[in-house]
């Protein structure tokens, strides 16, 4: 069963082959998606017949979104710290520990219900492809857990025991990386592609990121780091120096850390979510992309900094606060993304590719950062079928 998608107005390829920029836009396009797959892109004109017809009457149509950094195993509520946050009171309740105690005591099926919701919630805003993180169990058995959980949502799962000490090892962090490099790794292994490390003053330094991440990728998991998000260290050289598919956050860095991420393969995951929700400053986008570094967008969504699951509305922010174009904007949370996750079947329209495809109710994908706040989304295709 085909399906022929035309009267497409504004067509956002990613393949420079097809336009003008990084975003390889077509106008007046149409695509064939056939066995969840791309299986042409042209001109409406000269489109080839399929089984069946849908009229993108003259709006946009980009491919979903590439969510590369995700939290979303969890229980419990934390409105209350954000409110107070907010509020400009203190709040000393405990926020991540608030969480792991709620998602220690969660069932499986209420971890799995609430993952599923937002993994929903995500995909009816054009999110196709999202990567979702361990680190709320902090034990072997619920970090195990949450990644087999995990897994059953989507491939792309990260080991993230080392999110911060857990609390039974608070006066033995040496302790605690062991349990991570070691027992922990041994269970999560099976059930993860990626490795991770909150690698921040408070949580792990240089030296015991390192060894989560040797471990891990002896065990062939491929790194990536939560890095200089609240302040100068030294994440982003690690993950440079490991090959590291990404370095997340990004929000205070040494002109070294910029070459670095410049000369490398690594991408620049920025979560702008983050600062939103923290009143922090924001990320520099400018400055890495000025320097030749590839930038990411993606949402953070977690409980306690980042409760978002909006792609569009993190490409919104990029765009204010952030000195990225629309266009870059869009590239990051579609193509850069997909390269964060090292993938090259999602994040471009192009034949072969899965066909994720996100349909706009407005002519162009500027209006994702032309109109804030507006749901977009008129249709979603993920792996060739229609979600929304
Ligand atoms: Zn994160």
């Amino acid at each position: 069963m085909s399906t022929l998608i035309t009267g497409i107005g504004s067509l956002v390829t990613n393949d420079p082959a097809h336009g003008p920029g990084p975003l390889g836009v077509l106008a007046g396009a149409a695509v064939v998606v056939d066995g969840g797959r791309i299986a042409w892109v042209g001109p409406a004109a000269a489109a080839p017949p399929a089984d069946d017809r849908v009229d993108a009457a003259g709006r946009a149509v980009l491919p979903g979104f590439v969510d590369s950094h995700a939290h979303l195993v969890f229980a419990g509520d934390r409105t209350a710290e954000f409110n107070a946050r907010m509020s400009g009171r203190a709040y000393t309740a405990g926020g991540i520990r608030t969480t792991v105690a709620a998602t220690r005591a969660a069932t499986d099926a209420e971890l799995d219900a609430n993952l599923a919701r937002f993994v929903g919630e995500a995909l009816r805003q054009g999110t196709t492809t999202i990567e979702c993180k361990s680190g709320y169990g902090l034990t072997v058995d619920d970090e195990a857990r949450a990644l087999r959980i995990a897994a059953a949502h989507t491939p792309e799962t990260t080991y993230l025991g080392a999110h911060v000490v857990a609390p039974e090892y608070a006066d033995d962090p040496a302790g605690y990386v062991d349990l991570v490099t070691g027992p922990m790794l041994d269970a999560c292994a099976p059930h993860a592609r990626w490795v991770d490390v909150f690698c921040e003053r408070g949580a792990f330094d240089g030296d015991q990121a390192r060894a989560v991440l040797t471990a891990g990728a002896a065990r062939g998991l491929v790194p990536r780091v939560h890095a200089n998000q609240l302040g100068h260290g030294p994440g982003v050289q690690l993950a440079v120096e490991l090959g590291a598919a990404s370095a997340d956050h990004c929000t205070h860095l040494t002109d070294a850390d910029v070459a670095a991420l410049a000369g490398s393969e690594t991408v620049a995951t920025l979560l702008p979510g983050a600062e939103f929700s923290t009143r922090a400053p924001y990320p520099d986008a400018r400055r890495l992309l000025d320097a030749g570094a590839a930038v990411a967008l993606s949402t953070d969504c977690n409980p306690g900094s980042s409760f978002t699951s909006s792609m569009a509305f993190c490409i919104a922010v990029a765009v204010r606060e952030m000195g990225m174009t629309p266009d870059e904007a869009v590239h990051a949370a579609t193509a850069v993304g997909a390269r964060a996750l090292r993938r090259t079947d999602v994040g471009r329209v192009a034949v072969g590719a899965r066909a994720d495809l996100l349909l706009l109710d407005a002519p162009s994908h500027v209006h994702l950062a032309y109109r804030p706040g507006v749901p977009l989304t008129a249709a979603v295709w993920r792996a060739g079928v229609r979600e929304v």
